[in-house]
């Protein structure tokens, strides 16, 4: 990669971010495509975020990744909010189209990428989402056109009804319900369902021994999502693998979010191999 006076500038925005791997997988699709593109990390803290996208502008920075804490009070600086992000509530990608900033959240487009890179055909499907927080909010407003059922399991249950009314208002079609997280509850809907979504931390690093389900609730004919990637096969994973479950992992949605960034930037859907690669190794340099 050699930088020079007309080398392009992408970013991610967040407090803290040094452990952010966007870079490393950004930064390995740049390379792979031998484009003069460079993709950089930078720390903003919330008093200075209004400045931050200002100087997206400023500068011509060509797209940005939003992270922790920026998602939700960057909106309110942006010029235009993509609908799908509108609804979520959160915006994780910003691309900047000859000085207007579009804000999206590719966060549920990633995941339902790694379910079809993973042969999980969702039209018509039951399926449980575990968690009612941001990622929840982005897979069910995505997901929600494609399947036939969502519950979703919050321990504290006003979240979850709120995020079911939620959905079902931007898709009267499909059928959606909020839950507690009671073991009878997990129970009764995780059995009955053809997909399962843990879209909490537990069982993410440094808790790799918690797990959202007992051994006995799942059935060998469920796909298991974990969002969480850190480790890269949770308990949860590690269980309905051996059960004979479908699993798709949280690192898979993690670059497809990435790729889905990176291609409203570029116009170039990038190598999925090289960025996941990328992150892998950025993952094995955390432990
Ligand atoms: P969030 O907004 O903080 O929401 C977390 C949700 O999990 C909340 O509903 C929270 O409930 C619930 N929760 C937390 N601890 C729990 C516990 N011990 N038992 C039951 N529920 C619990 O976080 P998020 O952004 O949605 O992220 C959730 C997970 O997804 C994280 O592990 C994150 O790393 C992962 N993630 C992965 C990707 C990816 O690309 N793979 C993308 C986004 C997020 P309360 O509201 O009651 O606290």
């Amino acid at each position: 990669m050699v930088i020079s006076a007309r080398t392009g500038v992408l970013c991610v925005i967040g407090n803290p971010i040094e452990h952010s791997m966007s870079p490393k997988m950004h930064n390995a699709a740049i390379t792979a495509l031998d484009l003069d593109l460079v993709y950089m990390a930078f720390n903003v803290p919330p008093g200075r975020l209004e400045g931050a996208i200002a100087g997206i502008k400023a500068l011509g920075i060509i797209g940005a990744n939003v992270t922790i804490p920026h998602k939700i009070n960057v909106m309110q600086y942006l010029d235009e909010i993509h609908p799908l992000a509108r609804n979520i509530g959160a915006v994780n990608t910003i691309t900047n189209v000859d000085g207007v900033l579009l804000g999206s959240n590719t966060d549920g487009l990633g995941a339902m990428k790694a379910l079809k890179e993973c042969n999980v055909e969702l039209d018509g499907m039951n399926i449980v989402i575990a968690g009612a927080g941001g990622a929840a909010r982005a897979l069910g407003f995505t997901l929600a056109p494609e399947v036939s059922r969502i519950s979703i399991l919050a321990r504290r249950e006003r979240k979850s009804k709120q995020l079911a009314r939620d959905i079902k208002m931007a898709n009267d079609s499909t059928d959606v319900e909020g839950f507690s997280m009671a073991p009878s509850i997990i129970t009764r809907q995780v059995r009955s369902c053809d997909l399962f979504i843990n879209a909490t931390p537990v069982g993410m690093h440094p808790n790799e021994s918690e797990c959202i389900l007992e051994n006995d609730w799942l059935q060998p004919n469920t796909c298991v999502f974990d969002l969480v990637y850190n480790p890269l096969e949770t308990k949860l994973l590690e269980m309905a693998k051996a059960i004979g479950c479908k699993i798709v992992h949280g690192l898979d949605m993690l670059v497809y979010q990435g790729a889905v960034a990176f291609e409203s930037w570029t116009g170039i859907c990038p190598p999925i191999s090289s960025m996941k690669q990328a992150a892998l190794v950025a993952l094995d340099n955390r432990k």
